[in-house]
């Protein structure tokens, strides 16, 4: 799938059009336009690569524009992580950092013209009137007793619910346009709202606030935008925006809708989100279960890997789910390039190679990385006692059972073939060690024995090796869609084994140095990365990134 040439979406056909017939003086100008009441996730990246690779692409630009309108639920924590996540991806809004909280003098500006050429006015009926006198998709709404208030009583009243005189909801602007329209956001929308609250940037200066439909497409003009991205749900405001560009009379960006992405066996919702972390079904935005880029980059995701995930997907015009496979298969083709190869042991069993000196160790050459020449090789002890994991050995094992067992014979990687002549059990009957002899002529690059094994087992040296907790991660939901039975809430699907904690985990000595950011695959269990939140020089602890196993690749082949 990668490298491959892709044919033009049809986005790309948009703007291709536009540069031909010179739309906008030749200019290519996005912007991602997140509201900073949580963390950003998967979906959200899709849209920033679209964006912000747009303006790469056609040597354009893209800005970073907070849509900062409800001054309840937006924080400077989530105007930093979502600053943080979209550099981390790669790309560089440099000083093109914008917030729609910027033009609230300018919007104020635009509320008056419209309020003077009688095209909005002063509504004093309840929230509750407002919404009954709407109507519904199929009949039409009734007309707003306030509708036919004089443009100097609208002046008047505005500038005071602006300077406060008045209380939350006591009164709100609209537009005038259509009541009886089929197109609902035509109805009358509600352009400012009275809220006494502080506001996380402009403080204390407003007690009205833009409504987002009223912000929005006048940032895009402001900014000059001349692509404006968004998500279909979009799709039938585009009327109102126009309505409201026309009637200020500013400059007009075009809107081009696409479909939301979403990813199976996970909530992509802001709201569900913070109610996993507020009610600590996870550790946080950036818990490595999460969907969001935080938890992504914890769980050992690379920017590129999810860029490629991106540019995989294109844009699509109508709702999809993305299946997960295809992302952690994004993972694994990244990180087959780039992660260190290591040796680490979750669930440890002891063996004694009997035939092995005392306290001879022999320094065995391992390599790096098997796709990377220029990684280099290390050095891994080998001495007389060792760990395997626990299920390459059984006692009685079957037919298809190619590992350990009594009188069986497999490859350490990197060292010797060995024997199991006989293992020790505790009193309530576990095996608690093997004794194992190994071949001096099955040395790995000088083996002249000519034997053959049909397994190669990873294994650390005992007195080389470090303690480590590693954590594996299944998938957050049991079931595809956790938002399908309307009937329950999201929680009940929450997988209850979504993690394990291998708390006596081995890891070979290199490891002791791995730091926050490096790639490793721990040779047969997966890619793993040291987790940035609560590993410590005291105790290591590791995130399992994935699986080494490719359900994609093997279902793209079928
Ligand atoms: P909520 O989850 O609260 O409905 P939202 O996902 O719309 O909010 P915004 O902060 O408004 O969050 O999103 C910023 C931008 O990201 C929007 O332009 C939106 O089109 C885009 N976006 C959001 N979710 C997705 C998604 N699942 N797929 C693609 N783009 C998305
Ligand atoms: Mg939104």
């Amino acid at each position: 799938m990668e490298n491959t040439e892709r044919s033009k979406n049809f986005i790309e056909e948009i703007i291709d059009e536009d540069l031909t017939t010179n739309k906008y003086e030749g200019r290519v100008h996005t912007r991602f336009p997140p509201e900073p009441n949580g963390y950003l996730h998967i979906g959200h990246a899709t849209s920033i690569c679209l964006n912000f690779g747009l303006a790469e692409q056609y040597n354009g630009k893209c800005n970073l524009r907070f849509d900062d309108t409800n001054p309840s639920k937006e924080e400077q924590e989530y105007v930093d992580s979502i600053t943080n996540d979209v550099k981390w991806l790669g790309f560089d809004p440099e000083d093109r950092i914008y917030f729609a909280s910027d033009y609230f003098d300018k919007l104020y500006e635009y509320a008056i013209i419209l309020i003077k050429k009688g095209l909005a006015y002063v509504d004093s009926s309840t929230s509750d009137e407002i919404k009954e006198m709407r109507g519904v998709l199929t009949e039409p709404g009734k007309e707003s007793p306030y509708r036919s208030r004089s443009v100097e009583e609208n002046l008047e009243l505005f500038e005071k619910m602006k300077k406060g005189d008045f209380g939350d909801g006591e009164h709100v602007l609209r537009a005038k346009i259509d009541m009886s329209s089929p197109n609902m956001n035509l109805r009358d929308p509600i352009m400012y709202r009275i809220r006494h609250e502080h506001h996380h940037r402009t403080g204390d200066k407003w007690c009205i606030y833009p409504m987002y439909d009223w912000a929005h497409g006048q940032s895009d003009s402001i900014e000059g935008i001349t692509h404006s991205i968004c998500t279909l749900e979009f799709e039938n405001h585009r009327p109102l925006y126009n309505w409201f560009l026309e009637n200020i009379g500013i400059y007009h960006p075009k809107q081009i809708e696409f479909a939301r992405r979403n990813l199976n066996y996970t909530v992509m919702s802001k709201r569900k989100l913070l109610r996993l972390v507020t009610e600590e079904h996870v550790d946080g935005w950036d818990d490595p279960r999460m969907p969001t880029i935080s938890g992504y980059r914890r769980r050992g995701y690379s920017p590129e890997s999810i860029r490629n995930f991106a540019n995989e997907l294109g844009v699509a015009k109508r709702e999809n789910v993305i299946d997960v496979a295809l992302l952690e298969h994004s993972a694994r083709n990244d990180l087959n390039k780039r992660a260190l190869r290591r040796f680490a042991v979750l669930n440890p069993l002891k063996i004694v190679i009997t035939n092995w000196p005392e306290n001879k160790v022999e320094e065995l050459d391992a390599v790096n990385n098997p796709e990377d020449e220029n990684a280099g090789k290390r050095k891994l002890a080998f001495s007389r006692e060792l760990y395997i994991e626990r299920d390459d050995f059984m006692e009685d094992p079957p037919k298809k059972f190619f590992r350990l067992g009594p009188g069986r014979e497999v490859r350490l990687k990197y060292a010797y073939i060995i024997m199991c002549k006989d293992f020790v059990k505790d009193e309530n009957g576990n095996i608690i060690e093997l004794h194992c002899t190994y071949d001096p002529e099955t040395k790995s690059g000088s083996d002249t024995s000519g034997k053959k094994v049909k397994s190669t087992l990873h294994w650390v040296s005992a007195n080389h090796c470090v303690d480590a907790e590693v954590r594996l991660y299944d998938r957050l939901f049991n079931v595809e869609n956790p938002n399908a039975d309307k009937e329950k809430d999201f929680l009940e699907f929450l997988n209850p084994n979504s993690l394990e904690v291998k708390e006596s985990a081995k890891i070979e000595q290199s490891l002791t140095y791995a730091k926050v950011g490096e790639y490793f695959q721990f040779e047969r269990l997966g890619y793993f990365c040291v987790d940035s939140k609560f590993s410590s020089n005291e105790k290591k602890i590791f995130n399992r990134t994935v699986t080494l196993r490719d359900n994609w690749a093997k279902m793209s082949k079928k």
